[in-house]
C-alpha cells in the first residue's frame, strides 16, 4: 500500500492486478460460504442470443457455482414478452432457494428495461439497480444497500492501492451513467472525497481532470483520457471496454490511453485485467451479502 500517496511522478507505475484482486474476493467468499453453511443462490436471467451477452452470463454461473452458490441461468427467445419476464422475476422474488436476480442489459425493445428491474425485490437485487438500493447509496445507508458491482470493484482496487482512508482526496469520476458514474461518484463521496463529475457536455473536461488525485474513466470512448488530462502522481482507473478494429482483427482497449497516462500515474489499471474481473467478483459479495440477510434477517456486519 502507497501511504505517502500521492506520489511523485514514476515512470515505472503500480499496475493493477484486477485478476489477482477479484480472485481473492472470490476466495473470500468461497470460505464464508463453507464456513457459514450458506447456499446463495443467484439466478441470472439471459434474454435473446446476444453473443456478448451471452458469455457474460456464461460466466456469471460459472464464478456462482465455483463460489459453492446454487446457480440457475434462465434463457428466454430474443421475442420474449415483458409479462413473461415479469412473470419470471415475480416467481424467483418468491422463490427462498434464490437470493439473487441479475437480469442481464441490454434487453431487446420490446422490454421497458426500467420496469423489469424495479419488479426485482430490491432485496434480491444484487445488480444494485433498483431504485431503493440506489436510494440507500445516495442516502449513505451502506449496511441496507446492494451497491452496483462495477463502481464497487473499482473501489475495492482504489483502495488496495492506497488503503481505506480517502478522506479528502479529489476524485473526477468521468462518465454520469446509472450503471457506472453516478455511484461510482456516491460512493467516493461516501468515502470523503471530493467528487468532480466529467460528462459530455463538461466544459474542458482535461482541465477539471488534471485537478484529480484519482480518476476514474467510464465513457466509452477509446483511448480518451490522454496524458495532458492527469496530473503526476494521480492514480487512474479504467472502466472502459472498448473494441477497437486492428489488422490482426481486433482488441479490447480501455477510455484511457495507456501508454502516454501510465508514465504520469502512480497506479493504473490495464484493459483488459483492471475492473472487468473485479465485477463478477462483485456480483458474488453482493449476493452472499443478500443472501446471509435473507436467511438469517440479520443485516450484514451486525
Ligand atoms: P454509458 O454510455 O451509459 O455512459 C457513458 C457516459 O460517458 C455518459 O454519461 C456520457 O455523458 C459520458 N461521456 C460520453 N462522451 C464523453 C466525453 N467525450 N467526455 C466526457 N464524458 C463523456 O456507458 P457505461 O455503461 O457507463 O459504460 C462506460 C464504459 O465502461 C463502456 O466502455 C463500457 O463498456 C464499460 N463498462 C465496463 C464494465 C466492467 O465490468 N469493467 C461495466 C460496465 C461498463
Amino acid at each position: 500500500m502507497n501511504t505517502a500517496f500521492p506520489s511523485s511522478p514514476t515512470s515505472t507505475p503500480h499496475i493493477i492486478d484486477g485478476k489477482a484482486a477479484a480472485q481473492a474476493v472470490l476466495i473470500n467468499v468461497k470460505a464464508a460460504v463453507e464456513a457459514e453453511g450458506l447456499t446463495p443462490g443467484l439466478a441470472v436471467v439471459l434474454v435473446g442470443n446476444d453473443p456478448a451477452s451471452a458469455v457474460y452470463v456464461r460466466n456469471k454461473s460459472r464464478r456462482a457455482e465455483e463460489c459453492g452458490f446454487l446457480s440457475r441461468q434462465y434463457d428466454l427467445p430474443a421475442d420474449a414478452s415483458e409479462a413473461r419476464l415479469l412473470e419470471l422475476i415475480t416467481e424467483l422474488n418468491a422463490d427462498p432457494a434464490i437470493h439473487g436476480i441479475l437480469v442481464q442489459l441490454p434487453l431487446p425493445e420490446q422490454i421497458n428495461a426500467y420496469k423489469v428491474i424495479q419488479a426485482i425485490d430490491p432485496l434480491k437485487d444484487v445488480d444494485g439497480f433498483h431504485y431503493v438500493n440506489v436510494g440507500h447509496l445516495s442516502t449513505g445507508a451502506m449496511k441496507e444497500a446492494l451497491v452496483p458491482c462495477t463502481p464497487l470493484g473499482a473501489l475495492h482496487l482504489i483502495q488496495s492501492v492506497i488503503g481505506n482512508d480517502l478522506r479528502g482526496k479529489h476524485a473526477v469520476v468521468i462518465g454520469r451513467s446509472n450503471i457506472v458514474g453516478k455511484p461510482m461518484a456516491n460512493l467516493l463521496l461516501q468515502h470523503d472525497c471530493t467528487v468532480t463529475l466529467v460528462h459530455s457536455r463538461t466544459a474542458d473536461p482535461a482541465a477539471v481532470c488534471r485537478q484529480a488525485d484519482i480518476v476514474v474513466a467510464a465513457v466509452g470512448v477509446p483511448g480518451l483520457v490522454k496524458a495532458d488530462w492527469i496530473k503526476p502522481g494521480a492514480i487512474v482507473i479504467d472502466v472502459g471496454i472498448n473494441r477497437v478494429e486492428t489488422p490482426d482483427g481486433g482488441r479490447l482497449v480501455g477510455d484511457v490511453d495507456y501508454a502516454t497516462v501510465a508514465p504520469l500515474s502512480t497506479a493504473i489499471t490495464p484493459v483488459p485485467g483492471g475492473v472487468g474481473p473485479m465485477t463478477i467478483a462483485m456480483l458474488m459479495q453482493n449476493t452472499l451479502k443478500a443472501a446471509r440477510r435473507l436467511t438469517t434477517g440479520e443485516q450484514p456486519g451486525e
